[in-house]
């Protein structure tokens, strides 16, 4: 059979990818090892922070900017909410890394935001009792996105369009042919294309084993907790006053905060994953573990520090400055690579989505990706 185009890996960047490429009126065909919207890979967990005070480098704003179009877009196309903006707090001490890099970012491409100090925070966020010298960037253009049912509404979109998507169908490997095409192998067949794109997520290292990419897959733990106290004490559920939030009381050290839920609230450590593989990935959260959690929500949010409801396991794919790898592959042309998103990829799946459908249709991006080029490593 023959495609237009491949996308292998259905998944947050995948499932855009292919709704971009549809969308051009290529004929595409969509691999996924697991089911639509699965929790076995890294865009599952019910939320996932959206915001444009970049910390992570201010090259990545421009992105931002048509990411949160495209997030707009998408909501129209499938009649669904699918961002909710609470705002976002970046808190720590004044000369940190975290509240440093997302003012000089903000600054550079002037975008709105405001300082507040510790008295300030509480005052106005009133699960927050950061110590003496703590300061927050306040921005109100920020929030969180839902993966599953934006993953849904992609993979939904693209079928609408005439894409033709293949679950439960692993790839297990790929070659590009004498005429330049490329093909690949399933459990069930083989497909050809002109083009092929990869978004493999945390199987990045497998399925692009040639590419010799230095990624990391390490496993990261979501928890919820409800509150201690009454919801309305905190503010919880109320649109403002309880934003998502992330938080490096020291250098090094970064734990983060959604409240996407009106009686509870997810948090988790950016830091200190195992290394480990899709086939294995520990998805048992020890009591430890959720420890370890409350131990500094008692520190720094103590009214939230509850009862424990959840916990789920997720996987980060780094690179070594944490930057992407998105690009068409250095040996084939005709191939287009996304992967190391490095735990804060998901507010871009509609432009990666975009940029991907770029590099596969016209070899090239208008879109500033140079910050991505596998050439760095
Ligand atoms: C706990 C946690 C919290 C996060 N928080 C945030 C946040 O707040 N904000 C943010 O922006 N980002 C966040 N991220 C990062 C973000 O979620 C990821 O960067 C993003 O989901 C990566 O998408 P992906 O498409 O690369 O991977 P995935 O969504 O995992 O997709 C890859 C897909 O490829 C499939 N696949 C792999 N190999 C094969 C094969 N051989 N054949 C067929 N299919 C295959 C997999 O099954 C999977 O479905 C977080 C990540 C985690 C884990």
């Amino acid at each position: 059979m023959s495609y237009d185009a491949i996308v292998l890996g259905l998944g947050g960047m995948g499932s855009a990818a292919a709704y971009h490429l549809v969308s051009r009126g290529l004929n595409v065909l969509g691999l996924e090892r697991f089911g639509p919207a699965h929790d076995l890979g890294s865009s599952h967990g019910e939320s996932r922070i959206i915001r444009q005070a970049y910390f992570e480098g201010e090259g990545y704003v421009p992105l931002l900017l048509r990411a949160y179009e495209l997030w707009a877009e998408l909501e129209r196309e499938s009649g669904e909410k699918l961002v909710h903006l609470t705002g976002a707090l970046m808190l720590g001490p004044g000369g940190s890394d975290l509240v440093q890099g997302s003012v000089e970012s903000a600054k550079r491409h002037d975008l709105p935001y405001e300082m507040l100090d510790a008295a300030g925070i509480s005052a106005r966020f009133p699960a927050f009792e950061p110590p003496a010298g703590t300061v927050a960037l306040h921005e109100k253009n920020a929030g969180y996105v839902l993966p599953e049912a934006s993953v849904r509404a992609h993979l939904d979109l693209a079928t609408r369009h005439g894409a033709d998507l293949h679950f439960g169908e692993p790839a297990l490997d790929w070659e590009t042919t004498p005429a330049g095409s490329v093909r690949i192998r399933t459990q069930r067949n083989v497909y050809e294309a002109e083009r092929l794109v990869v978004t493999a997520g945390a199987g990045a290292p497998e399925v692009l084993s040639g590419l010799g990419l230095p990624l990391r897959v390490e496993r990261r733990v979501m928890h919820w907790f409800e509150p201690g106290v009454a919801a309305s004490r905190i503010g919880l559920g109320e649109a403002r006053r309880f934003p998502v939030f992330v938080w490096s009381p020291e250098e090094g050290e970064v734990f983060y905060g959604i409240p996407d839920s009106t009686d509870a609230v997810k948090v988790a450590f950016h830091y200190l994953g195992e290394e480990c593989s899709p086939d294995t990935l520990d998805r048992k959260v020890g009591p430890g573990e959720v420890e370890a959690v409350r131990e500094t929500l008692s520190r720094y949010m103590p009214k939230l520090s509850g009862r424990h409801v959840a916990s789920k396991v997720c996987m980060y794919t780094n690179t070594p400055d944490l930057d992407f790898v998105v690009s068409l592959h250095p040996g084939h042309p005709q191939v287009a690579v996304a992967a190391g998103f490095s735990g804060h990829g998901y507010k871009f799946c509609p432009v990666i989505g975009e940029v991907l459908a770029d590099l596969a249709t016209a070899g090239r991006t208008d879109h500033p990706t140079d910050l991505f080029s596998p050439a760095r490593f």
